[in-house]
């Protein structure tokens, strides 16, 4: 049945492609994005979709509409961009998960919330299921994401004990593929944009550090369908359980790419998670979800998306 639905973040990366595929099921949409690291560019194609809807809010102050389910997804995701003002990405997870938490109580709308592999830190149980509490540094430069995105938890499931709020909570693990930010800062989309221009590809630390990737339209597939699951809230991972090294990944994207950039090696920041890699058991029992598309295989379409888009004006435009 057709529903009404708010996506906060919906102009960025991973909102942007929810908002299309939600749109092709015949819902309305109702994006809600402060623009800091999403584009109009991403949602231009769906300005005018009679059933979409592009609001410019700031998910810290409340916002009223009248829906039938929320995605919470508005949050900067990169180190860098979620490292540019830690207060306000706290602020951002917190208040945030408060504002569309009262939202959803009121309209008794169901409500997901997109957490994060972060919240297992450097994980000392590998590969990491549900059950793991994680390790994460209070007081690092990691912690105001790590840190906001575990209280964002907190709260959905207190409202839920408290106030019988409808939630669904997904751990995101690594994704990648078109409309991140050339100049987004995350491994995938440094390493390709640093081939497609001849640059050298950047390694931070030895490049023994790993992480598991998954294509876009897989994790989409997976919001969705934990979306439709009835009497789970979760939190379940959503993730492609392929594990690589950052070497490994350089020398693939070296390999995709050719032309003439060298592997460099950089200072490793603070607090990097040395191994992360999702135990999908759960999301595949209770969701019938797994991952279809392999790295090589999302790396080609990755890899096209960026070739373009440095090849054309889009390139130039600001945000
Ligand atoms: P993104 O930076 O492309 O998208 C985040 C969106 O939220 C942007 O459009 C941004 O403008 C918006 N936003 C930020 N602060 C806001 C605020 N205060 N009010 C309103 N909008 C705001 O990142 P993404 O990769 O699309 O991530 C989306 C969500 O998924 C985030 O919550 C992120 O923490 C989570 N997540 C992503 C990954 C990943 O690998 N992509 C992994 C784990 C979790
Ligand atoms: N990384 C790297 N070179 C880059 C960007 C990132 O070697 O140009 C490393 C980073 O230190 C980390 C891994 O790649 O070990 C994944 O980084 P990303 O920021 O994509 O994700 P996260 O660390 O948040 O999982």
């Amino acid at each position: 049945m057709k529903k009404r639905i708010l996506i906060t973040g919906g102009a960025g990366f991973l909102g942007s492609h929810l908002c299309e595929r939600l749109l092709e099921q015949e819902n309305e949409i109702i994006c809600a994005d402060n623009l800091f690291t999403g584009r109009k560019q991403n949602i231009a194609h769906l300005l005018d979709h009679p059933n979409f809807e592009f609001i410019r809010h700031d998910i810290t102050d409340p916002i009223r509409v009248e829906v039938d389910q929320i995605y919470n997804l508005a949050c900067p995701a990169s180190p860098p961009h979620y490292q540019y003002n830690a207060i306000k990405t706290i602020k951002t997870s917190v208040l945030g998960a408060i504002n569309v938490l009262g939202l959803a109580r009121r309209l008794q709308a169901r409500v997901f919330q997109a957490s994060t592999s972060e919240i297992y830190g450097d994980p000392e149980v590998h590969p990491q299921p549900e059950s793991y509490w994680g390790h994460v540094n209070t007081i690092g430069p990691r912690s105001c994401y790590d840190e906001g995105k575990r209280v964002a938890e907190t709260l959905f499931f207190d409202y839920h004990r408290q106030n019988g709020v409808d939630i669904r909570v997904v751990r995101i693990f690594n994704t990648y593929g078109p409309r991140m930010l050339p100049d987004d800062g995350r491994v995938v989309s440094n390493f390709i944009v640093q081939a497609l221009k001849g640059n050298d590809i950047t390694i931070y630390g030895d490049g023994q550090q790993t992480r598991s990737f998954c294509y876009v339209d897989d994790l989409i597939s997976g919001f969705i369908k934990f979306m439709e699951t009835d009497d789970f809230t979760g939190p379940v991972n959503i993730g492609n359980p392929g594990e690589f090294t950052m070497l490994e990944l350089a020398e693939l994207v070296l390999q995709k790419v050719g032309g003439k950039s060298k592997i460099v090696f950089r200072p490793l920041p603070a607090d990097d998670p040395k191994q992360r890699q999702p135990d999908i058991s759960l999301a595949k029992q209770r969701l019938g979800w797994e991952p279809k598309i392999p790295l090589s295989e999302g790396l080609d379409r990755t890899i096209a998306y960026f070739a373009q888009l440095l090849a054309g004006p889009a390139a130039k435009q600001p945000r």
